[in-house]
């Protein structure tokens, strides 16, 4: 069974293919058979095309065209075509999983696309204006190459946190807001979901029994409360600019700031986006750079604003780390995942140093060896903690095959 993954983003859009032998899902992720990306943000009307496969073929190259969907395309026909042909016709794709960013209050669970479907995602285009139109154009390639009896289905970065209380779910800004769907949804859902269920399987528990803390720490960063399996609370609000400090995103600020800025500056709603998406964070305070790497390196060579930066980062993930422990009021495992989550033994060292007192002790020889998949607190810990590597597109993958043996 052949399961196509496509993951757009507002500047890439990545894609890949596993094969499933026998149909059978198996308990740990597979590699995928042929992996791709093109983004388009490098030079205008030139797209940077990437395509490897598991016979270790890499393709590398420039396409020049405007269309993101033609890009698409092109990026698709490296699946039967040119060296990294790794299928003989695109038939051979049995079911294709779009991970959408929004699913607003509708989406609670994977679906099956339908004409429904894709207007109501188009519907949402306003509170995810940079990635639901992206995975539309997405779904619109699938079915030009495939039509549309081909399966196609949309996986949701909100629905896993569609359970959170209502409390916690809700602003306190006036009652109208709830009515006009300004309320907090939260994303990474996948990631968190994932995490989640991974960490069930390490621990040898089941689910339904843990207290968990996910902290999804990549460009984009978020926690997640998990009790019995649900997420019941998270940091990332209305969109995904509110909760920790992120790369290039400030997390959340005092409001009044805005207001300040739009009176004393005459800041546009355009210009504050701009400054709290992308001039923000690690890079809007260290003046360097979004990659933690570069931050640690400045650092050691002692820029004191790259200590800053790291130093407000840590605040702020210990801060939220504090906010979730008191949804759940307890904690048998924090989770690190995505790309500083999984990487970055200082950044752990240093989250978990302040839950000390909960009886959490890390192990610093196995923590500095930032191991895939595996626990890396001491024997006597009151809290397991773990570092998991986060496989959105096999969960992707995986909501495919169950929507498909479901029916
Ligand atoms: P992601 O969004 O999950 O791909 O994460 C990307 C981010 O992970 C980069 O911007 C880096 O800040 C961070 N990262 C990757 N590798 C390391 C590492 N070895 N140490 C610290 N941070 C890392």
């Amino acid at each position: 069974m052949n399961i196509l993954v496509l993951n757009a983003g507002s500047s890439s859009q990545k894609s890949c293919l596993y094969a499933l032998k026998q149909n059978v899902l198996p308990s740990q992720p597979p590699e995928p058979l042929w992996e791709a990306q093109i983004d388009w943000t490098h030079q205008q009307g030139v797209a940077e095309l990437k395509v490897k496969t598991t016979t270790g073929v890499v393709l590398k190259d420039e396409l020049s065209s405007v269309s993101r969907v033609n890009l698409t395309l092109q990026m698709l026909e490296t699946l039967w075509s040119r060296e990294t042909q790794v299928l003989e016709k695109p038939q051979q794709i049995d079911i294709v999983g779009h991970r959408v960013v929004h699913g607003g209050e509708k989406f609670r669970s994977s679906t099956l696309v339908t004409p429904e479907v894709k207007a109501a995602i188009a519907s949402l285009t306003e509170l995810a204006p940079a990635h639901n139109p992206a995975n539309l154009e997405g779904m619109e390639v699938v079915e030009q190459i495939l039509g549309t009896e081909l399966p196609q289905v949309a996986v949701f970065d909100t629905a896993f946190h569609t359970q959170m209380p209502l409390a916690a779910a809700t602003y306190p800004g006036p009652y109208e807001w709830l009515n006009k769907g300004i309320r907090r949804y939260g994303f990474h859902g996948i990631s968190h979901q994932y995490c989640a269920q991974q960490a069930a399987q390490l621990l040898g528990r089941e689910l339904k029994h843990l207290r968990l803390i996910t902290c999804h720490l990549g460009n984009g960063c978020s926690l997640a409360a998990i009790r019995e399996g649900y997420s019941v609370d998270t940091t990332m609000g209305f969109t995904p600019l509110e909760g920790l400090m992120m790369g290039t995103r400030s997390g959340s600020v005092d409001p009044g700031i805005l207001i300040h800025l739009m009176r004393q500056d005459n800041y546009t709603a355009d210009e504050l986006d701009q400054v709290l998406n992308k001039a923000s964070g690690l890079k809007g305070i260290s003046g360097i750079s979004a990659d933690m790497r570069q931050i640690m390196t400045a650092l050691t060579e002692g820029n004191s604003r790259a200590r800053l930066a790291l130093e407000i980062y840590i605040h702020r993930l210990r801060s939220g780390i504090g906010a979730m422990l008191a949804s759940l009021g307890g904690l048998d495992a924090l989770i690190f995942t995505a790309g500083i989550g999984e990487n970055s033994s200082d950044v752990r060292a240093a989250a978990c140093e302040s839950f000390e007192f909960l009886g959490l002790k890390l192990d610093p020889q196995k923590n500095i060896r930032s191991p895939e998949d595996r626990d890396i607190a001491t024997a006597n810990s009151k809290v397991r903690v773990l570092v998991i590597h986060t496989q959105e597109d096999w969960a992707i993958a995986q909501e495919c095959w169950h929507l498909l043996h479901s029916n």
